[in-house]
């Protein structure tokens, strides 16, 4: 009974953590729904699989329950094909239905019972009085469209340059070099973030394999991934009985029989489709939309409850990543230590400390224990029983003697994926490598999973800027198809702060990165982002230089060529019509009143400035250093390009004329540039922070414009 001790806590905590998240729910909407809340209805999949769209419920023969994103697309294709789980598929060809199971691999045919989407609460007016976190799952006016709302992960805040490398979120603060990653600091929203790799609790009947398999040709047979012995002739594997349950036989309590001092038996995890199981994949989709070369997910979480016999068990979790292998060892005494080594090269084949070996209490008490070792955002651990006991350093941190600090970081990702586009053949991102172990005393281990952390891919833009005025931005700004997506693999997106904090802009992404239509790939402006800037003296919003303080610009435009600021306010002057020039010649300081300029000659200087933008040769970047004009952060890189004769993208260049106007005239421009930034949500459009499901997916009811019946009350809960 003992045994199961562990679980029934597990589960009275997740009764009890419902519980609480009811009463949140009741609380807030009944007492402050007016004020403060705002219930929303999610009609996409792009934050599955913890928020789900319209979608079909679908229970795996294995007994894994998943949800299977439901759009007129996938209706279409799956009414022009009688695909059940008995068509025999041509040679390499997956069930077009696309419903396969994230867990065994299973594809079936999914009913056509569609399930609404979530619907959630949102607080609406936190973010007055705190400012947005990293992670939050917020609402906000689509940028794309106002009329609709889209919920997603906050990514990216205001100052912050923000790149996404190998899956993982990267962020430059504002007037820094050197990029960071994005942990999720608060372990619950790591929690919220695992995604099922492959769950030994659940696995179907072999004979229902076996009966699918044999009417499908060699190429499109499938099979569940499964832990088998490391090496099927090793004496101390062989201590291993992974076919031990009495019920199933199918592996789900793995037993270790003991041995003798530190001889090790091993297990690992096979799959039959390894080209497969380690992409970005969700059961939510059919498709996987991902480079298969790169995007090899190995911010991976190997996790199980342990019951050791005795003090002397000792168990073995690792993981590989690259060419690094991770390991985590713990005892029945609780003694802990966290273990790397590189694969390849020098000092392969050394195991070193990640993390100064741990002590936490006796683990032989009878009970089981969930133990995990983890690989997620550039850093190891291990966790017992909820709580991180070992963890490790990152480079450049202070460390102890004899520990290794975590061998990869920002840069180490860079050329290494550097040298995996250039490799050809072959797989130029190893899968990673997973293996249980254990020695000494007996010891059992069940529940054994293997969860994943959400990837964030690095797709292209997939649409061509159509010709209507939605997409005049994106057609001004050299938007083309096929052009890296914002905040993508090489591609980092800077977003910008504003005097007025309702202009600053933010990154988001949703979970589903694969299938998420977010910050990564808006090309299309909202009317109301367009009209935000309501003054006609300002030109085109979209290029607009920021508020011109017409007393000092013209000042400027009037100085004659002594300094380093004069020298640029010449050469801008230079660039003005002569109609122009002649009009500011006119006006001299004392007998004008600079503020009193008409308005047409304003809005004139104002076209032809943003003519000068939009022309790419503002400044010239020689010239510039000539005059000793010091170049702003954002634009160095740009202009360092440019000096070393390459050539910037249409958007780059203009980015670097408008940076260099500033700096130029810092006094001629306020910081406040209205201009709205493809892939960004400015701060005026957040709405809130999405808390609660508060009215889960339930039975669409035809007829009934999709009204959402019975709700699914067991899915309620707090977002995180
Ligand atoms: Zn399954």
């Amino acid at each position: 009974m003992s045994q199961y001790g562990t679980k029934m806590q597990h589960e009275l905590a997740s009764v009890r953590d419902t519980v609480e998240s009811i009463w949140v729910a009741i609380v807030l909407a009944f007492v402050l729904r007016a004020f403060v809340l705002e219930a929303f209805v999610i009609p996409t999949g792009s934050m599955a699989p913890r928020l789900y769209g319209e979608h079909i419920d679908l229970t795996c023969p294995c007994g894994y329950e998943f949800a299977y994103g439901w759009s007129a697309g996938q209706e279409q294709r799956a009414r022009g094909m009688a695909v059940g789980d008995g068509r025999i598929l041509a040679p390499g060809e997956r069930n077009p239905a696309g419903a396969v199971c994230p867990t065994c691999g299973y594809d079936m045919m999914p009913e056509e019972v569609v399930s609404g989407g979530d619907r959630v609460l949102v607080m609406k007016y936190l973010y007055r009085f705190q400012p947005p976190k990293p992670w939050d799952v917020v609402v906000f006016k689509n940028p794309q469209d106002n009329s609709e709302n889209y919920i997603k992960r906050l990514i990216g805040l205001p100052g912050e340059t923000i790149e996404i490398v190998h899956g993982d979120v990267f962020y430059r603060p504002k007037g820094q070099s050197e990029f960071r990653i994005r942990r999720k600091h608060d372990p619950k929203v790591q929690d919220a973030m695992w995604q099922v790799v492959f769950d030994n609790d659940f696995r179907p009947r072999p004979a229902l394999f076996e009966d699918v398999n044999s009417r499908r040709p060699a190429s499109s047979k499938i099979y569940p991934p499964e832990w088998r012995l490391a090496d099927p002739n090793s004496h101390d594997d062989a201590k291993w009985d992974i076919a031990h349950d009495a019920n199933s036989q199918y592996g789900r309590v793995l037993r270790f029989a003991g041995a003798d001092g530190a001889r090790e038996g091993s297990l690992t995890l096979t799959f039959q489709d390894n080209d497969r199981m380690f992409l970005p994949r969700y059961g939510y989709n059919g498709e996987i939309q991902s480079d298969w070369k790169i995007d090899i997910v190995s911010d991976l979480k190997l996790e199980g409850v342990w019951y050791p016999s005795g003090p002397g068990s000792r168990l073995v979790l690792s993981l590989s990543s690259f060419e690094y292998l991770f390991r985590g060892e713990i005892t029945g005494d609780g003694e802990v230590r966290l273990l790397c080594r590189p694969t390849e090269g020098p000092g392969s084949g050394k195991w070193r400390l990640l993390a100064p070996p741990a002590k936490v209490a006796s683990l032989a008490d009878g009970q089981g224990h969930v133990v995990s070792i983890r690989n997620v955002d550039l850093s190891a651990s291990v966790w017992i029983d909820g709580r991180q006991v070992a963890a490790s350093v990152d480079q450049g941190a202070a460390i102890t003697d004899g520990v290794m600090a975590y061998p990869m970081d920002y840069k180490w990702l860079k050329n290494r994926l550097a040298l995996a586009r250039q490799t050809t053949g072959a797989k130029p991102v190893p899968n990673p490598e997973v293996r249980i172990a254990a020695s000494g005393a007996p010891a059992v281990l069940q529940h054994v999973r293997l969860m994943r952390d959400v990837y964030y891919t690095s797709p292209s833009i997939t649409d061509s800027p159509g010709s209507n005025s939605e997409y005049d931005f994106a057609q001004r700004m050299g938007v083309q198809r096929g052009r890296p997506g914002w905040g993508t693999d090489g591609h980092p997106i800077t977003l910008e702060t504003f005097d007025n904090p309702d202009l600053d802009q933010y990154f988001v992404m949703g979970d589903n990165s694969p299938s998420s239509l977010d910050g990564r790939l808006w090309i299309k402006v909202a009317p109301t982002l367009r009209l935000y800037d309501d003054s006609g003296l300002r030109g085109d919003p979209n290029l607009a230089i920021g508020d011109i303080d017409w007393p000092s610009f013209l000042q400027d435009l009037q100085r004659p060529t002594a300094s380093a600021r004069s020298s640029a306010a010449a050469y801008i002057r230079s660039r003005l019509s002569l109609g122009v020039r002649d009009q500011v010649r006119r006006l001299t300081s004392g007998e004008v009143q600079y503020d009193s300029v008409e308005d047409s000659l304003k809005r004139q200087i104002v076209a032809e400035l943003n003519g000068m933008i939009d022309s790419r040769g503002l400044f010239d970047p020689k010239l510039w250093l000539s005059w000793g004009v010091t170049l702003p952060e954002p634009a160095r890189p740009m202009a360092d390009m440019q000096a070393a004769g390459q050539k910037l993208p249409p958007m780059e260049l203009r980015r670097l004329n408008r940076l260099a106007f500033q700096a130029a005239m810092p006094e001629a421009v306020s910081r406040q540039w209205r201009i709205y930034q493809l892939g960004t949500v400015p701060r005026y459009s957040l709405i809130g922070k999405a808390i609660f499901v508060y009215w889960p997916s339930g039975f669409l009811v035809p007829g009934l414009s999709r009204l959402p019946v019975i709700p699914n009350v067991g899915r309620m809960r707090l977002i995180r």
